[in-house]
C-alpha cells in the first residue's frame, strides 16, 4: 500500500548562521542601460515588455538593486529607448541629411533601373523601370572606396591577410611569396595574388613608405594607424582611407561621387545613440566630447604634406557622418548607397571580398522602388527602429514595422488585463486546497540528498513533505 505523504506548512528557519551580509544598492544608469542591453541581447522578445515588466525583469535578475519605476522609465526616456515605442519623443537628425547628385550613377544603373526624385524627405531612390522577377541578378558593383576594419588591418601588419583584399593568404611554401613578388619588400605586407598587388602595390607604398614627402607622411600615416587601434576608431581609419584615396585619384571623380553621398555631421549623429558600456560598433563615440574628435582630425591631418588637402573641423564631422551612413561592410559603393531602407526590403546583397551582387528578393513590379535592409530585419521591431533611428536618422514606419507594432500593442494590453487575476488566483488556490486538507500532486525534486527534509518553497513558508 502506497502511503501519501504528509503536507504540512512550517515557518522558514533555514538562514546560515554567518549570512553574507549583503547590502541593497543603487546601480548607475549604466549599469541599468547595460542590464537592459543584455536582456535583449539574451532574450529578443524582452524588447516587447513594457516598462512594468522592465522593472521586474531588473529586479528578479538584480534583487538588491534600488531601482523605482519611476527611475528605470526615465532612463529609457532619457537615452531614446522608449521614443521607438512612442515617436513623438523621438530624436532624429532625418531631416539634417543632405546629399546631392552623384556623377556617374546614371551610367552605372543597369538598364531597368532609374534614380528618382522622391517626397518625404528621402532625397531619391532606385527604381524598376519594368518588371523584374523574383531571384534576378539587378547589378554586381565593386567599391567606390574598400576599407579594410582594424581587426583584418592588425592581421595585414602581421602579414596573415592580404594587404588589400583583406582574404586568407594561399597556403605557400615558405620564400614562395617572395619569389612571386607578392611581398612588400619594407614590411610585413603581403598580397594574395598579383591582381591584388597591382591594384594595392602602389598606394601602399605612397601611404607606407613614402620618403620623398610629396603627398602623404608616411611617418605620420603608421602613427595615425596605431592611434586608431588604441581608441578602437573605425570610421576615423575609414575616412583616412577615403581621404587618401581621393587624393590619389587621377580621374578626378572620386572625390566629388564621395561628396553626392548622404551626409550629416558625426556630432548630430551621435546625439542619438543610446549609452550603453558595450555594444559599440566604433570605439565610443557616443560618449566623446569634441576633444577626442579634434584630436583625430590632428592625426589625419598631419598625414597630407599640403595645406589644401586637410580638414577643417566641421568637414570632418561630415567625412565621419557620411561614412557611417552609407558603408556597407565597411566599404563604400556608388549604386548601393542610393539604396533606401525596408524592413521588408525586395533587394538582398551578396559580398564576396567587397564586390557585392543585388538580387531581387521577389517580383518587383514596374515603378516599384528597390530596397534593402540597413538592419537585421529578423530583430524584433523595437530593436529595428532603435537601430534605424540611431544610425540613420530616422523612425521607420514601413509596413513590416506598423504591423508589429499593432500586434504588440493587442498582446500588451491582453497581458494587462489577465495578469493580476493569474497571480494571485494561483497563490488563493494552492492556500484553500492545504486548509482544506485536500490531496494533490507535489512534484517534489529527486535529487533532493538523502537525510534532508524534502521540502518545497512557497513564498515565506515551507511546504514540508514527510
Ligand atoms: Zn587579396
Ligand atoms: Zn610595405
Ligand atoms: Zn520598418
Amino acid at each position: 500500500m502506497i502511503t501519501q505523504p504528509r503536507i504540512e506548512i512550517i515557518e522558514i528557519n533555514d538562514k546560515p548562521e554567518n549570512p553574507i551580509l549583503e547590502e541593497p544598492v543603487v546601480p548607475s544608469d549604466t549599469e541599468i542601460i547595460d542590464f537592459l542591453m543584455q536582456l535583449w541581447k539574451l532574450d529578443s522578445s524582452a524588447e516587447d515588455y513594457g516598462v512594468a515588466r522592465l522593472h521586474q525583469s531588473l529586479k528578479t535578475d538584480h534583487p538588491l538593486w534600488v531601482v523605482s519605476e519611476k527611475r528605470l522609465r526615465k532612463i529609457l526616456k532619457v537615452n531614446g529607448l522608449l521614443q521607438d515605442i512612442n515617436p513623438e519623443y523621438a530624436y532624429t537628425y532625418i531631416d539634417q541629411i543632405s546629399s546631392g547628385s552623384t556623377p556617374g550613377l546614371s551610367e552605372a544603373l543597369p538598364e531597368n533601373v532609374e534614380e528618382r526624385e522622391m517626397a518625404e524627405g528621402k532625397s531619391s531612390g532606385l527604381f524598376a523601370t519594368a518588371g523584374i522577377s523574383e531571384g534576378t541578378l539587378i547589378w554586381q558593383e565593386s567599391p567606390l572606396v574598400f576599407i579594410l576594419t582594424l581587426d583584418i588591418l592588425k592581421l595585414v601588419k602581421l602579414g596573415d591577410r592580404c594587404a588589400h583584399c583583406g582574404g586568407a593568404l594561399p597556403n605557400r611554401k615558405d620564400g614562395a611569396n617572395v619569389k612571386l613578388g607578392l611581398d612588400c619588400n619594407k614590411c610585413e605586407a603581403v598580397w594574395c595574388s598579383i591582381k591584388c598587388k597591382e591594384a594595392d602595390g602602389a598606394i601602399h607604398a605612397t601611404l607606407s613608405h613614402s620618403t620623398s614627402k610629396r603627398l602623404v607622411n608616411s611617418t605620420k600615416w603608421l602613427e595615425l594607424q596605431d592611434f586608431c587601434h588604441e581608441k578602437d576608431w573605425n570610421g576615423l581609419f575609414a575616412i583616412a582611407v577615403i581621404r587618401s584615396r581621393i587624393l590619389l585619384d587621377k580621374t578626378g571623380i572620386l572625390g566629388p561621387q564621395w561628396l553626392s553621398q548622404a551626409k550629416v555631421r558625426q556630432d548630430v549623429r551621435v546625439k542619438s545613440q543610446v549609452r550603453s558600456s558595450f555594444e559599440t560598433s566604433d570605439g565610443d563615440e557616443s560618449s566623446w566630447d569634441s576633444q577626442v574628435w579634434a584630436e583625430g582630425l590632428e592625426k589625419l591631418n598631419a598625414c597630407f604634406v599640403h595645406e589644401e588637402d586637410r580638414l577643417e573641423y566641421a568637414e570632418f564631422l561630415e567625412y565621419l557622418g557620411r561614412f557611417h551612413l552609407n558603408e556597407y561592410e565597411n566599404s563604400i559603393y556608388l549604386l548601393l548607397s542610393r539604396v533606401n531602407h525596408d524592413c521588408a526590403p525586395n533587394v538582398r546583397i551578396e559580398s564576396e571580398k567587397g564586390a557585392i551582387r543585388a538580387y531581387a528578393i521577389r517580383d518587383i513590379v514596374k515603378d516599384e522602388e528597390l530596397t534593402v535592409s540597413y538592419v537585421n530585419p529578423s530583430h524584433g521591431v523595437i530593436h529595428r527602429r532603435r537601430e534605424l533611428r540611431e544610425g540613420y536618422g530616422f523612425i521607420c514606419n514601413c509596413a513590416k514595422c506598423e504591423a508589429e507594432l499593432k500586434l504588440q500593442e493587442r498582446r500588451r494590453s491582453n497581458s494587462r488585463s489577465n495578469s493580476r487575476s493569474s497571480v494571485s488566483g494561483q497563490r488563493v488556490k494552492i492556500k484553500d486546497l492545504l486548509e482544506g486538507g485536500q490531496e494533490f500532486e507535489l512534484g517534489v525534486p529527486e535529487d533532493v540528498g538523502k537525510g534532508r527534509r524534502k521540502s518545497v518553497r512557497f513564498d515565506e513558508k515551507v511546504i514540508a513533505v514527510s
